[in-house]
C-alpha cells in the first residue's frame, strides 16, 4: 500500500519548497510533495547569482554576513548528498557606470564592514579585453552562482528516492481542513505548506498578501569572450559550464503575470549585451519567469491566522538563492517548536491583508 499519511504536504518544488523539504526530511519528518512539474519556473530559469554588494550605492545585501556563510555550508552539504556540482564560487567584476559609483566604492573600501567583500585591486589590474570598461571596475568577493536547474533536477531524484512526489497542479477544491489535520484526495497530513512562488496569487488563503511580482527575462548566448568571472553592469553575464556559453539577465517588468519571453525583453538584453562586450555573440535561448517579490522586500513565512495547519513559505523575491536556505532551516525549527518565527518575515505583519473585512 502506498503511504497516505504524512507530517507535511508541501505544494511547490522550486527553490523554496526544495530547501524547506530538505531540512524537514533531515529532521526525520515525512513529506508529500505536490508540484506542477512545469518546465520553466522562476527557480529553473534564474541565473542564481549571489552578489553580496549590490545597487547603485554598492551596499551590502540584507543580513549577508549571516546568510552567506550559511549558504556556503548548505550548498556544499547538498552537493555531497546529491553527488552533483551546482554551487560555483566566482569573483564578481562590477563595471562602474560613472564616477559617482567609484566614489561610493572608495568609501566602502576603507570600511571594515566591507572587508570580506571588497577586493583590493593590484595596480594596473585590467579586466578581460572583450569587456567594455569606460569608467573602471571593481572586484566583489564572496559571491558566485547556483546552477539552479542542476540543483533542482538532482534534488528531485533524491526526493523520489526519499518520499512521494505527485506531478499535478494542486486542486484547492479537494482540500479539507480539520482542526488537527488536513486532507487532500487520499492523503492526510498535520500541516500543508504552500511554496508556490508567484502562483500564490491563485491561493485562496494567501492571495491577498502584498506581493509585488516582477517578471524577468534571460538570454543564453555563446561567444568567444573567454570570461571566467561574473560581470555585472546593470545586467549580469554568468559563465556556464559548457565552453563559450553564458547566461545574461535580467529584465524587470512589474504588473504583468504573462510568463512568455517577449521581443521587448530580447531587445533590451541584446542592446545591453552589445554595450558590455565587444565581440559577436549568438543567442541560444530566451527564458522568462515571475519573481515572487514582496512590497517590503522580506519573505512571506508563517501560519494562516485562522487555519493554523495551513502555512506559507514564499516571497524570496530577487534573492532566493541567498535567502531560501537560511529561512528554510529557520522555519523547520519553528515547525518543530524549537524557536519563534522571526517577526520581520512573519506574514502576520499583514494579517489585515490575509483577512480583509
Ligand atoms: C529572470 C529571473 C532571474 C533571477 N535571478 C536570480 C538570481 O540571480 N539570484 C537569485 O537568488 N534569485 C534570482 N531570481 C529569483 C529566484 O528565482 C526566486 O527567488 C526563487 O526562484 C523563488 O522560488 P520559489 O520556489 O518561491 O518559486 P518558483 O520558482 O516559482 O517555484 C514554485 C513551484 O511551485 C509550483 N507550483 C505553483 N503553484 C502550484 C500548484 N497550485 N500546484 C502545484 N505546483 C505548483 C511551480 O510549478 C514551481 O515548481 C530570479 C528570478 C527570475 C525570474
Amino acid at each position: 500500500m502506498p503511504k497516505t499519511e504524512f507530517d507535511y504536504i508541501i505544494v511547490g518544488q522550486g527553490l523554496a519548497g526544495s530547501l524547506l523539504s530538505y531540512f524537514l526530511l533531515k529532521a526525520g519528518k515525512t513529506i508529500l510533495i505536490i508540484d506542477g512539474a512545469k518546465e520553466k519556473t522562476a527557480s529553473k530559469i534564474a541565473a542564481g547569482i549571489v552578489n553580496p554588494v549590490t545597487g547603485r550605492r554598492l551596499v551590502k545585501s540584507w543580513r549577508v554576513d549571516e546568510f552567506l556563510p550559511f549558504i556556503n555550508q548548505v550548498y556544499v552539504e547538498l552537493e555531497k548528498t546529491l553527488q552533483a556540482k551546482f554551487f560555483h564560487h566566482k569573483t564578481i567584476l562590477r563595471v562602474l557606470a560613472n564616477e559617482e559609483e567609484m566614489d561610493f566604492w572608495q568609501k566602502r573600501k576603507n570600511d571594515f564592514e566591507y572587508e570580506n567583500y571588497v577586493a583590493i585591486l593590484p595596480k594596473n589590474n585590467s579586466i578581460n579585453p572583450n569587456i567594455n570598461v569606460p569608467h573602471g571596475f571593481i572586484e566583489i568577493k564572496g559571491g558566485g552562482y547556483l546552477d539552479t536547474k542542476t540543483f533542482l533536477d538532482s534534488y528531485k531524484i533524491y526526493l523520489e528516492d526519499k518520499t512521494t512526489i505527485i506531478a499535478e497542479t494542486f486542486d484547492f477544491s479537494q482540500l479539507i481542513i480539520n482542526e488537527n489535520r488536513v486532507l487532500y484526495k487520499d492523503f492526510t497530513a498535520k500541516k500543508i505548506i504552500f511554496c508556490e512562488g508567484y502562483k500564490a496569487i491563485e491561493n485562496p488563503y494567501f492571495k491577498n498578501l502584498p506581493f509585488n511580482f516582477a517578471k524577468g527575462e534571460t538570454l543564453q548566448f555563446s561567444s568567444k569572450i573567454n570570461l571566467d568571472d561574473i560581470v555585472v553592469k546593470g545586467k549580469y553575464l554568468v559563465p556556464m559550464q559548457a565552453p563559450n556559453e553564458y547566461k545574461m539577465g535580467a529584465t524587470y517588468v512589474w504588473e504583468t503575470l504573462e510568463e512568455s519571453p517577449t521581443e521587448e525583453g530580447k531587445s533590451e538584453l541584446t542592446s545591453a549585451l552589445k554595450s558590455i562586450i565587444n565581440l559577436d555573440f549568438k543567442i541560444i535561448s530566451q527564458d522568462a519567469g515571475i519573481r515572487p517579490t514582496v512590497k517590503d522586500r522580506r519573505p512571506f513565512i508563517g501560519f494562516h491566522p485562522i487555519h493554523k495547519n495551513i502555512a506559507i513559505f514564499n516571497g524570496m523575491g530577487t534573492k532566493g538563492v541567498l535567502l531560501a536556505p537560511y529561512f528554510a532551516k529557520h522555519f523547520t525549527e519553528v515547525l518543530l517548536g524549537k524557536v519563534e518565527l522571526e517577526k520581520e518575515v512573519d506574514i502576520l505583519r499583514y494579517q489585515d491583508f490575509i483577512l480583509p473585512n
